[in-house]
C-alpha cells in the first residue's frame, strides 16, 4: 500500500519548447515545490493514515539532508521554483528538519520556505525553525473539540497542537495559516474552530476531503462540501465572498462579519482547480510527481545516486513537468484514485 504501481523512465521531452520553467503541455509553470521528507506521523487523521500508520519507508531510501538542499537549491535556481514548502507525514518526526532547513536557508537566501505541520511538538521547536530560516507555518487542525480531535486522529493530542500553534505565532511565523479538512464528525464545530481561529489571529482555510486516504473510505456522496460549510458557518457569521487572493491559490475566500479577517475553502473536489496549478512534488524517497492524483513518478533519487549533474538531474525534472495531465477527474466517473495516498505523497 501507498506505493504507485507505475513508474516510468525517462520522460519524453518531445514537442517542449526550450526554456528552463517547469512548463507542461497545458502552459501551465510549476514555481511551487512541496518536498515531503518523511512517511511518518504523531497522528493518523483517518482521512489520510491508517491505524497502524504508512510502512516504513528503509532509512537508505529516504534522501538524506544534503540531499534535499542540492535538490531544493537545483529547483530554485535553474527551474525557477519560488516557494518551497516542507510537508510528509509530518515533517516534525525527522530530528534533522532544522538542519534541511538552515541548510535551504544558505542555498536559497531569498526564497520563502514554508511547512505544512500537524503542530505536535511544534512548542519546543517553532524558535529553532524559525532561527533556521523557515518563514511561514500551515497547521492542520480540525476541531477544537478535544474528543472530536482524539477520535479524527486518533490520538489525544489537542492541547500539545494548540501550543504549536500559539508558539508558532510568537516565534514569529506568522499569520499562522491554519487548515481544515471538511468532515462529517466536525463540521457541527466548524464555527467554534472559525472562532478560535479569529481569537488568536490565525488565518484558516477549510479544505474538501480528497480520494486520497489510506482506508479507501472516501466517497463523493458522503464528502462534506463547501455549501455545505458555508450553511454551517453562516449561522454564525456574516459572510462576504471577497474572491481569490492569489490567482494560483486554490483557496477562496470570504469575509467574516464585515473582515478584515477572511475564512478561505478549497473546494478541491466540486471546484476544481487544476487550470492554474503550480505545483511540483518531490515525495520522501525522492520521486517527482507532478499531480498528487497521478500514478506517474519519476526516480531523481536513482538518478542523484548513479552521479547525474545538475543538468541532468534539471532535464528529468522539466520532462517530469512537461508530461503532466490536464486535471485529475475526481467527479469523473471512472475516477481511480492513486495508489500513494496523502500521507506518502504530501498535501
Ligand atoms: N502532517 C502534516 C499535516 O497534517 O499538516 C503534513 C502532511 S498532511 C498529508 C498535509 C495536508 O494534507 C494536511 O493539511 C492534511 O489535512 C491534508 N490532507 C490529508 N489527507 C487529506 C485528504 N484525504 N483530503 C484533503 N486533505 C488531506
Ligand atoms: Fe499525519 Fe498530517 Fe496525515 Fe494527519 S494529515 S495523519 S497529521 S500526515
Amino acid at each position: 500500500m501507498g506505493i504507485p504501481a507505475v513508474r516510468s523512465g525517462r520522460p519524453s521531452l518531445d514537442g517542449r519548447p526550450d526554456t528552463p520553467f517547469l512548463l507542461d503541455r497545458f502552459g501551465r509553470v510549476a514555481r511551487d515545490l512541496r518536498v515531503s521528507i518523511t512517511e511518518k506521523c504523531s497522528l493518523r487523521c483517518t482521512y489520510c493514515m491508517p491505524e497502524e500508520g504508512l510502512p516504513a519507508i528503509p532509512q537508505h531510501e529516504l534522501l538524506t539532508v544534503e540531499e534535499i538542499v542540492r535538490l531544493v537549491r537545483l529547483a530554485v535556481r535553474e527551474l525557477g521554483v519560488q516557494e518551497v514548502r516542507f510537508t510528509g507525514g509530518e515533517p516534525l518526526m525527522r530530528r534533522d528538519l532544522e538542519r534541511i532547513i538552515a541548510g535551504c536557508h544558505e542555498q536559497v537566501p531569498g526564497t520563502p520556505l514554508a511547512m505544512t505541520t500537524n503542530g505536535v511538538g511544534l512548542e519546543h521547536r517553532a524558535r529553532g525553525l524559525a532561527a533556521a530560516g523557515l518563514h511561514r507555518v500551515n497547521v492542520s487542525l480540525d476541531t477544537v473539540d478535544r474528543a472530536g480531535y482524539a477520535e479524527l486522529t486518533r490520538r489525544d493530542r489537542l492541547d500539545s497542537a494548540l501550543a504549536g500553534i500559539r508558539a508558532a505565532r510568537d516565534a514569529g511565523l506568522a499569520p499562522v495559516k491554519i487548515n481544515a479538512v471538511l468532515m462529517r464528525e466536525t463540521l457541527s464545530g466548524a464555527a467554534d474552530l472559525l472562532q478560535w481561529c479569529l481569537d488568536e489571529e490565525c488565518t484558516l482555510r477549510f479544505i474538501e476531503e480528497m480520494p486520497l486516504d489510506a482506508d479507501h473510505e472516501w466517497a463523493r456522496a458522503n464528502m462534506v462540501t463547501a455549501a455545505e460549510l458555508l450553511d454551517v458557518l453562516g449561522e454564525r457569521f456574516e459572510l462576504t465572498a471577497a474572491g481569490r487572493d492569489d490567482p494560483s491559490a486554490p483557496a477562496e475566500t470570504w469575509l467574516v462579519d464585515g473582515g478584515p479577517a477572511t475564512v478561505g475553502i478549497i473546494a478541491s473536489v466540486t471546484r476544481k482547480f487544476c487550470d492554474t496549478c503550480d505545483r511540483t512534488r518531490l515525495t520522501a524517497d525522492g520521486m517527482l510527481r507532478s499531480c498528487l492524483f497521478s500514478d506517474q513518478e519519476y526516480d531523481l533519487r536513482q538518478a542523484l545516486r548513479s552521479g547525474a549533474d545538475d543538468a541532468e538531474l534539471a532535464t528529468l525534472w522539466r520532462g517530469a513537468m512537461w508530461n503532466k495531465w490536464a486535471g485529475h477527474g475526481i467527479d469523473a466517473e471512472g475516477f481511480v484514485p492513486p495508489e500513494r495516498t496523502m500521507g506518502a505523497i504530501g498535501g
